[in-house]
């Protein structure tokens, strides 16, 4: 097996007939969602899954752009149970810090008990993205700001979350699923009009990565605001 960092504290696999996407264990010996585990000179990496994780997805789709890094801020909106959250942990490490917003009290619940009990760099917040406001007491200026929340307004709501939390010079990334603004419109249309709203918003976008095969209808887009 050879392993190879492809991005700061990211690293490709290499086995006989495959390359795996992987991040450095922070909590060796103990994983989030039954992904397997390789040890090499002493180190546990954990595999991250491009079909469960859409920033796994943008990698593997050769994105050019990586904000998320070690000693990074971030501010993930739509947590879920932590999937993705514990890979972004792993990446900017103890020096960094994740705070992990959602909505539904099951998904907190379960980022609380299965992710931040272990991971000192995370912080679980039961919060709607859309108020900001309610939030702001608990989220400092960050590096990053990633959303995730499928909703039709979703370019809105991380552009509002910006305007309270993101450092001058700092990156969104807004992942689009088509189908959750408008299942009736083209896809492409539909990335389009949420670029526009970023771009009103004062953001210049630097890439937009389509995820299909590894999510249909979907694309990331990565901004910073000017
Ligand atoms: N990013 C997660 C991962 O990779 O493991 C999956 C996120 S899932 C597609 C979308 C999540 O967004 C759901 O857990 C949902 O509860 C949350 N969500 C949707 N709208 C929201 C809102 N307005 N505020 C906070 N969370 C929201």
């Amino acid at each position: 097996m050879q392993i190879k960092e492809i991005f700061p504290s990211i690293y490709k696999l290499k086995t006989n007939n495959q390359e795996i996407l992987v991040t450095k264990n922070l909590t060796p010996g103990i994983t989030y969602y039954g992904e397997p585990v390789f040890e090499i000179d002493d180190i546990e990496y954990r595999s991250w899954n491009p079909t469960r994780s859409k920033i796994a997805a943008v990698i593997l789709k050769n994105i050019k752009h990586m904000p998320i890094l070690p000693g990074c801020f971030i501010l993930y909106l739509g947590a879920a149970s932590g999937t993705t959250v514990s890979h972004v942990s792993d990446i900017v490490g103890l020096e960094g810090h994740v705070w992990g917003l959602d909505f539904a009290p099951r998904s907190v619940r379960d980022l609380l008990d299965k992710v931040t009990r272990h991971r000192r760099n995370v912080s679980p917040i039961l919060g709607d993205a859309r108020k900001p406001s309610s939030y702001s007491p608990y989220v400092p200026l960050v590096d990053v700001i990633f959303a995730d929340v499928a909703q039709p307004d979703q370019a809105d709501i991380i552009a509002k979350n910006g305007s309270y939390f993101l450092k001058e010079g700092g990156w969104i990334m807004l992942t689009v699923k088509s189908r959750s603004v408008d299942v009736s419109e083209k896809p492409e249309n539909v990335y389009e009009a949420q670029i526009r709203v970023l771009e009103n918003a004062g953001y210049q976008i630097h890439e937009v990565i389509i995820l299909d095969p590894f999510e249909k209808d979907h694309a990331m887009i990565l901004a910073s605001f000017v």
